[in-house]
């Protein structure tokens, strides 16, 4: 068990993109293992690997009922629209509210390498976007226009 540190701000690697995985080892289970410990001790909703600074396509996902480990998660499907307050425990005291879909299916592979596919509806389908989305290079800000970002302000449920 060990806490990684997390990067914020303009560290300059959480604008690359994460490579697949492709060994499915016991150094993803220990990178697995201390994201978990991280997104827990942070309290946030999700966690991509590039945000502890490994370019691995690797996410953590818990909204609350149970914690789903993601390996080159895919989008498969999107459907609706929702507007929600986002936040990214990169970006410490920020947040605002982007459009993102209400529904998605995504398949991953476990930390076995076995592929699965998950359904995510509301706060989850957020999660799984954002999460993604570090994967490339993204953060939720670039959504937005500057004015629309909110500073200092801490909300609840801040996705991470
Ligand atoms: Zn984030």
């Amino acid at each position: 068990m060990a806490i990684r540190q997390i990067r914020i701000n303009d560290d300059p690697i959480l604008k690359k993109t994460s490579r697949k995985v492709e060994v499915f080892d016991e150094r993803l289970d220990i990178l697995l293992d201390d994201m978990k410990d991280t997104l827990y001790k942070a309290e946030g909703c999700g966690l991509a690997a590039v945000q502890v600074g490994v370019l691995k396509r690797v996410v953590l996902v818990d909204v609350g009922d149970g914690l789903l480990e993601l390996i080159n998660p895919e989008i498969i499907e999107a459907t609706g629209e929702q507007y929600e307050v986002e936040g990214c425990l990169s970006l410490p005291g920020k947040s605002g509210i982007t459009k993102r879909p209400m529904c998605v299916k995504v398949k991953a592979q476990n930390r076995e390498g076995r592929w699965c596919q998950y359904k995510g509806e509301g706060l989850k389908a957020r999660a799984f976007c954002h999460e993604i989305d570090h994967l490339d290079g993204h953060l939720y800000t670039e959504r937005l226009a500057p004015e629309e970002v909110i500073n200092q302000i801490k909300l609840e449920n801040d996705i991470d």
